[in-house]
């Protein structure tokens, strides 16, 4: 099956207690089609400035992203820094400046529309409304949201969440969402508004999924070291995503294993500064991780 990402295209400024890095490549779609291309053939939807770097597109087009639905405008490209606590548990947004993203308006390429399966990163829920009835064939649509349009759109945002088969947000944003302190509460009452796969993010805790009846509790791999934790939730995203592609199949017995793959991909990530840690990855390496969860787990 293949898989389309619609979301930012990032310059990241970071800075953690491990040090510090400025416009690294990033953004929500950058992210997770870079650890979708693990398992299949990503396709990026998104707009960069005519200062995107030419050394980016080719690392793109190096993990094979089909990069057809790009689109380069005047202007700069979407800029976003921030900066993490001791415990790399708080991060402050020291800026973010929209710049051709401001405008984003995604128009699906012809000869993607037909993607089997979406991700509509965190835009717009009118955007993401607009993607979705580009699209031709979608099997299975996830989409991510955050506390903004949660306040700020939540009419439309309940209209994605009744069109889409899951959505992945963190523990903060599904209190929000749901008016619920309690987490399964939580998911239960998304699952209400129409939305049959609810996978909640608790950072270092883990996540856990509820599929119809289905709950699903997976733990975050065990990390002595975290470099940067930009853009898990993204990669953690196109892991999931990334198996769903590769299996040709969302029941929940596949559903649970991309949780792991999601996990798995999440991990790498933030062993290393913005993407660095999902270029170099094998699947050996992948599998090797997937097996160690699966004993972790083991009791
Ligand atoms: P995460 O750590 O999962 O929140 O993802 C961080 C990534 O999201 C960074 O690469 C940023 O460039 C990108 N990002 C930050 N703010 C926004 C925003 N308002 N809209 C879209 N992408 C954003």
């Amino acid at each position: 099956m293949s898989l389309i990402v619609v979301g930012s295209v990032a310059l990241d400024s970071v800075e953690t207690p491990l040090g510090k890095r400025d416009d690294m490549l990033g953004g929500s779609a950058v992210y997770c089609t870079l650890a979708a291309s693990h398992f299949t053939n990503a396709k990026l939807v998104g707009v960069v400035g005519e200062d995107f770097p030419e050394k980016a597109i080719e690392l793109l087009r190096a993990r094979k992203i089909d990069l057809s639905g790009l689109e380069t405008k005047p202007g700069k490209t979407f800029r976003w820094s921030g900066v993490y606590s001791d415990d790399m548990n708080e991060r402050e947004t020291l800026y973010t400046e929209l710049n051709v993203f401001e405008d984003f308006n995604p128009t699906i390429p012809e000869d993607v529309r037909a993607a089997e399966l979406v991700f509509l990163g965190n835009i717009s829920p009118a955007l993401q409304l607009n993607v979705l009835e580009q699209m031709t064939g979608t099997q299975f649509v996830a989409m991510d949201t955050m506390n903004f349009w949660i306040d700020g759109a939540r009419d439309e945002l309940i209209e994605v969440l009744r069109k889409v088969d899951a959505v992945i947000i963190n523990d903060s944003e599904a209190r929000q969402l749901s008016g619920s302190a309690n987490l399964l509460a939580a998911a239960r009452a998304i699952q209400k508004i129409g939305c049959p796969t609810v996978l909640i993010k608790k950072g270092e805790h883990g996540c856990f999924q509820v599929c119809r009846d289905d709950c699903f509790v997976a733990p975050a791999y065990p990390l002595e070291t975290v470099v940067d934790p930009t853009g898990a939730g993204d990669t953690f995203a196109g892991g999931f995503m990334g198996h769903l592609a590769r299996a040709g199949s969302s029941d929940p017995r596949t559903l649970r294993e991309a949780v792991i793959y999601g996990s798995v991909m999440a991990s790498f990530v933030v062993e290393q500064f913005g993407v660095e840690g999902l270029l170099e990855l094998t699947d050996a390496k992948i599998g090797q991780r997937y097996t160690e969860f699966r004993n972790l787990v083991s009791f």
